[in-house]
């Protein structure tokens, strides 16, 4: 199997300063990863606003340009927009897109080293440290450009992917599981939330770590992923459910994350593979974690057990058993 990473300098250029969000996470995994072998370097295109619209409507775009104009700003309290965000957002789309279509063509999997982050961007505007939905653009890319029928999206990062939900919601034929602590930002991703019966939330209380993640992966991923069968599995890679992390509070380790990511690849063996980096606010517990992620899935991952319910909390447990009743209906 080929594996491809897309990694450029140029995604440091969304200079967001001293924002939580900024260039030295993605400088702290290039460090971390040097050269990598075994993952073959690919550049970014810039998307066409054509390709961004299989998401958003056309103000989002307005609404950067016009920031752009004006020297750099906000796009809303959280979200920053430098001289060149626009310009390195749509690279990041596109290169994502690049990204799938060498995946797609070689029968590979790939990892997408992209920032600004994507899963918070919403069909009608940017939030949440978030310009363009990055996946959600790849997921229906997939389906409309290039012909694949069972596309899945699932969700780590510690917030609700609420913007791929948005995007995807009316999308019947492309699956979409989000993991989250909730209460959080941005406060969307109760169970109810099923959009065509496609969506599928679980919203977990602060303090799960590595036995809650991978209890809730057998216990309600793998059947759904069984019943969808995918042929392109994307993953919003977000690493600030780690136990390092400042902004979650989940105990996730670095190897927690590789468990995860080696779960994927031995419950759909058969599925192209493609990771997009969204959130994950400690540098070296983010870099660690994207390293543990790529040798998961370049290595053939080893069958693993569910972990026994005894040890968990009751909070947790209502939590996976009203997911349950709702992910059924
Ligand atoms: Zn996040």
């Amino acid at each position: 199997m080929k594996n491809f990473l897309l990694r450029s300098s140029i995604f440091l250029e969304h200079d967001t300063g001293q924002h939580v969000e900024n260039a030295g996470r993605l400088a702290a995994i290039f460090h971390r990863l040097g050269e990598c072998p075994g993952w073959t370097p690919l550049d970014p295109r810039a998307a066409l606003e054509a390709e961004i619209q299989l998401c958003h409507q056309s103000q989002v775009t307005e609404k950067l340009a016009q920031i752009t104009s004006e020297g750099g700003g906000w796009a809303d309290g959280d979200t920053c927009v430098s001289p060149r965000s626009w310009e390195v957002a749509r690279l990041a789309v596109g290169g994502g897109l690049r990204l799938l279509e060498e995946v797609v063509t070689s029968r590979g999997q790939g990892f997408a080293l992209v920032r600004p982050p994507g899963h918070h961007a919403t069909p009608v505007r940017s939030m949440g440290f978030c310009l363009y939905s990055n996946i959600a653009i790849a997921a229906r890319y997939a389906r409309e450009k290039l012909g694949l029928e069972r596309v899945f999206v699932l969700d780590w990062d510690v917030h609700h992917g609420n913007g791929t939900q948005d995007c995807l919601e009316s999308s019947p034929e492309i699956g979409f599981v989000s993991f989250h602590q909730w209460p959080l930002y941005p406060g969307s991703g109760w169970y109810d939330e099923r959009g065509q019966g496609n969506l599928y939330n679980l919203p977990l209380p602060a303090g799960c770590g590595d036995a809650e993640y991978l209890f809730a992966m057998h216990y309600l991923v793998r059947p759904v992923l069984q019943k969808w069968d995918p042929q392109l599995l994307l993953v919003s890679c977000g690493y600030d459910a780690h136990a390092s992390d400042p902004l979650g509070s989940m105990g996730i380790s670095t190897s927690g994350f590789g468990q995860m990511a080696a779960l994927l690849a031995e419950w759909c063996p058969q599925a192209l593979r493609v990771g997009f980096l969204e959130g994950g606010y400690h540098p070296q517990a983010l870099a660690q974690s994207v390293e543990a992620t790529l040798r998961a899935w370049e290595n053939k991952p080893e069958a693993s057990q569910r972990p026994r319910p005894e040890q968990f909390s009751s909070a947790f447990l209502k939590r996976i058993y009203e997911a349950e009743e709702f992910w059924k209906r």
